[in-house]
């Protein structure tokens, strides 16, 4: 089997754990999607989800067969096993698993006494049973199991010899891997080392599979200390999704086990996994953590004036790992403490040339910025502007004129938003208007109608983000108010930033400048030069 070629399996469940997690909600054309990104990647096993439970699911293995071409990851399914006193042959659960099709089960079946006595509501030997006949079932109709040990090291902890014998029932019965399931994820390492040795002193010949929830914050460590304990499968989710504080992290774990421990865990290019966590991110739709380790956009950033002359000589001083091997990139952050060694760092990053009399002009012009409450570590886009004008660059694209914004609520409740804008593009003037709910998005609206015949670009670009801020001020009535927002296109984003005592007018200033630099990079000619 593919899985097999690897000693050590990742076995990925974002599709069916990680989509637990509240706000996210995967249809099957997006699973079909992370399913195609997790193979690019190279993990051996993909569980797709849990047919019967859910009608979305069962339609997902059935879409699977047909359009989802695997080059080397292997599907699963996952279910429970029989219901308390029943019949294997007639259990609607262990039906809908064989109708999935797939090669592979994974079957999850209490290991805790308690669950069996409280929520099954039946005796320890019917429990026994249930695991046993269940996988004995789905072997007698050629499928291969692997049995996840739901609540294993909280049953261990309760009733060992219960919780073994669990086990022990599931290895007889023909399951290909055990695995030891931290379900309510408060389990630490080193119990977790402890449970496994006596696992395997117990069953020696039976491979041994983890999968840990991270309500301590452990998830990532835990499985690690399981393979040095000698677990072979490792479960897990991308970016580390899953319900309540969500699974062990396989955007961390992959690289920790791949760069750290020379375990070759994917048979893709671990250079892959920043841009697929990210995809992956994008789809579910939630915004990645910049912080997380590796795959973050802030996981390899450096801000300090000090440090950032000695990175651009030794990043290897600084850097744990080079960005690169993870497909993630060096970032430089101008801020107040940053010098003119990080001010050239920074320029070189955008490819700008600039003399070291301008990089100091602009550390002074930066430090006068943030005094009056600009903030360029989250600017990029407006920090780009800044050196550029510097060195006497003028936007070339357009010059405002005037804007008028107003809000308006009606008598039926409904709120509306109008803004009208004049520009002047090459000498020419140009009007425009929106109307939206909000009046940013009115004034961005009415913006780009105005560049639209000039620039027809201007719809690549999107506003991704919008965040605003009060700055502590000694006078309350005239609090400054800095907005921040985050432009797109199809390649890169990049931060611009606008402060004024009216937020229309810094929401203006930000989103002006997030236009000015996607038209910069997508190599826009100036009307004016045409
Ligand atoms: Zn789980």
């Amino acid at each position: 089997m593919p899985g097999k070629l690897m000693e050590l399996e990742i076995y990925d469940t974002t599709l069916r754990d990680g989509s637990q997690q509240e706000g996210i909600s995967l249809t099957v054309n997006d699973k079909l999607r992370v399913a195609g990104l997790l193979d690019e990647l190279g993990v051996a096993f993909i569980e797709g989800g849990w047919p019967g439970a859910n009608q979305k699911d069962t339609e997902f293995f059935r879409r699977a067969r047909s359009e989802l071409q695997l080059r080397g990851a292997v599907l699963t399914a996952f279910g429970s096993t029989r219901r308390p006193r029943g019949e294997v042959g007639d259990d609607p659960q262990l039906l809908a698993l064989l109708e999935a099709d797939t090669e592979f089960i994974c079957l999850v079946g209490k290991a805790w006494d308690y669950h069996v006595t409280e929520a099954l509501r039946t005796d320890l030997d019917d429990g026994l049973r249930m695991v046993g006949e269940s996988i004995e079932f789905l072997r007698s109709h050629d499928r291969r199991v692997f049995f996840d040990a739901e609540h294993f090291f909280d049953g261990f902890r309760a009733n060992a010899r219960f919780a073994l014998r669990v086990l022990q029932t599931a290895h007889d019965a023909g399951a290909e891997r055990i695995v030891l399931c931290d379900t309510n994820g408060g389990t630490l390492p080193r119990e977790t080392v402890a449970a496994i040795e006596q696992v395997r002193a117990a069953i020696p010949d039976a491979p041994i599979g983890v999968h840990y929830h991270d309500d301590v914050g452990t998830a990532v460590a835990s499985s690690i200390a399981a393979v040095e304990a000698g677990a072979m499968q490792i479960q897990g989710c991308i970016n580390g999704y899953g319900e309540r504080t969500g699974n062990a992290n396989l955007s961390t774990l992959i690289p920790d086990l791949q760069v750290k421990m020379g375990r070759k865990v994917i048979t893709g290019d671990l250079g892959l996994i920043t841009s697929i966590s990210h995809h992956v991110a994008e789809i579910v739709n939630i915004t990645l953590d910049p912080h997380r380790p590796y795959v973050g956009t802030s996981a390899f950033t450096h801000k300090a004036g000090l440090h950032t002359s000695a990175l651009a000589r030794r990043p290897d001083a600084y850097e744990h790992e080079p960005p690169a091997n993870v497909g993630n990139r060096t970032r430089m952050v101008v801020s107040e403490l940053a010098g003119k060694a990080s001010v050239l760092a920074k320029t070189a990053e955008l490819r700008l040339e600039v003399s070291d009399l301008v990089a100091g002009s602009v550390v002074e012009r930066v430090k006068e910025l943030e005094h009056q409450g600009y903030h360029f570590e989250a600017a990029d886009g407006s920090f780009e502007l800044l050196v550029r004008e510097m060195t006497g660059w003028v936007n070339p694209y357009f010059d405002l004129r005037s804007f008028r914004v107003e809000a308006e609520r009606r008598a039926d409740e409904r709120i509306f938003s109008k803004a009208a804008v004049s520009i002047a593009v090459g000498g020419e003037v140009r009007v425009s208007e929106g109307e939206e709910v909000g009046p940013v998005h009115a004034l961005d609206t009415a913006l780009r109608g105005a560049l639209r015949d000039d620039y027809p670009g201007i719809d690549d670009l999107r506003l991704t983000d919008y965040r605003v801020r009060v700055l502590d001020s000694k006078d309350g009535t005239s609090a400054r108010v800095r907005v921040l927002i985050e432009t797109s296109d199809h390649e890169s984003s990049w931060g611009t930033i606008g402060v004024h005592e009216n937020v229309i007018e810094a929401s203006w200033e930000a989103l002006a400048d997030g236009i000015v630099v996607g038209l910069l990079r997508q190599g826009n000619v100036a009307a004016s030069l045409r």
